[in-house]
């Protein structure tokens, strides 16, 4: 169901081309799934999508570009470290947003302020280690 849901969900973002603002439609339960492969505790997940809250008003603007907006700078382990100050769940349900987020086109700077160069990953480690990850939760359910 986890690993189905992160499939589909990047199968139509990046097969069929959706609109900005449906991408959140499929991304954000996408994220969930990812971290709910990690770990269901709430402030996991809550950290999970957190990252992703700096969208909302980039969304909401009236000059909103059609093509979608860079990666928000928000994305960075520095945020991680603010969260962890909190909540040091939250803060780990971050770094699974970022494995996600790592895998797409546009990458992460998770760097920022040091650096604005955009760290990225391939898609198949993505998925390969979200597949490993299902399979582990498989044999091993709690
Ligand atoms: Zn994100």
């Amino acid at each position: 169901m986890l690993l189905g849901t992160i499939f589909a969900a990047d199968w139509v973002i990046h097969r069929r081309d959706p609109r900005w603002l449906v991408i959140g439609v499929f991304d954000e339960p996408a994220h969930l799934a990812s971290a709910a492969l990690v770990s269901r505790r709430p402030a996991f997940l809550v950290g999970a999508v957190l990252p992703d809250l700096d969208h909302i008003p980039l969304a909401l603007a009236p000059d909103h570009p059609k093509g979608g907006d860079p990666r928000p700078k928000s994305h960075c382990l520095l945020l991680t470290a603010t969260v962890a100050l909190v909540s040091p769940a939250a803060a780990a349900g971050t770094l699974v947003h970022f494995a996600r987020d790592l895998a797409d086109d546009s990458g992460v700077p998770l760097l920022w302020p040091l650096s604005d160069r955009a760290v990225k990953v391939p898609y198949p480690l993505y998925g390969l280690t979200a597949a490993a990850l299902a399979l582990h939760k498989a044999v091993n359910p709690s």
